[in-house]
């Protein structure tokens, strides 16, 4: 790792810690040439999965797009950045468990809101109502009554099939 001060092409490590269970690496170096000291973090960078869309049209899955949608429906709610980051965390490592290549992106609104009740039940809600744009209100009922009793415990969210036949 170069110095970030005197651009020296080597430096030391000093100590090394695990942070965050593990999957995070912080380094403290050493310029051997200057004498100051940084610190470095290593994280994994997961290949994530493309995504399908509703149309058909496959795009590389985005982190931003979910983070966008869960600071959205966590507004004014009592949730630290620190607790979205280990939803997002916790939706990618789900996501993959699913698949490395592709998987449809209703699974990973399915993988958000399942998330999301566990976290916050209004959060939850806020996102179910905007991601599954409910027509009837009876649904949207169902699902506020079916929140009470489940709020503090994660209830897999059962997925919609559209296509099922009634
Ligand atoms: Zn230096």
């Amino acid at each position: 790792m170069k110095c970030p001060y005197c651009s020296a092409p080597d430096t030391k490590v000093l100590d090394s810690r695990n942070l965050e269970e593990g999957c995070v690496i912080r380094r403290r170096r050493k310029c051997e040439s200057c004498q100051k000291r940084f610190t470095t973090f290593e994280t994994v960078e997961l290949a994530m999965p493309m995504v399908i869309k509703r149309d058909g049209r496959r795009e590389p899955y985005q982190q931003d797009k979910i983070l966008k949608g869960i600071e959205k429906a966590v507004e004014k709610r009592p949730i630290s950045a620190l607790q979205i980051e280990r939803v997002i965390s916790n939706i990618e490592k789900a996501i993959l468990d699913i698949s490395d290549k592709e998987l449809q992106s209703k699974e990973i609104g399915n993988l958000v809101m399942m998330y999301l009740r566990h976290l916050d039940p209004v959060a939850y809600i806020r996102f179910a109502a905007v991601y599954r744009k409910f027509q009837d209100v009876d649904e949207f009922v169902n699902e506020l009554k079916h929140d009470e009793y489940t709020q503090y415990k994660i209830m897999p969210v059962q997925p919609k099939d559209d296509s099922r036949e009634h």
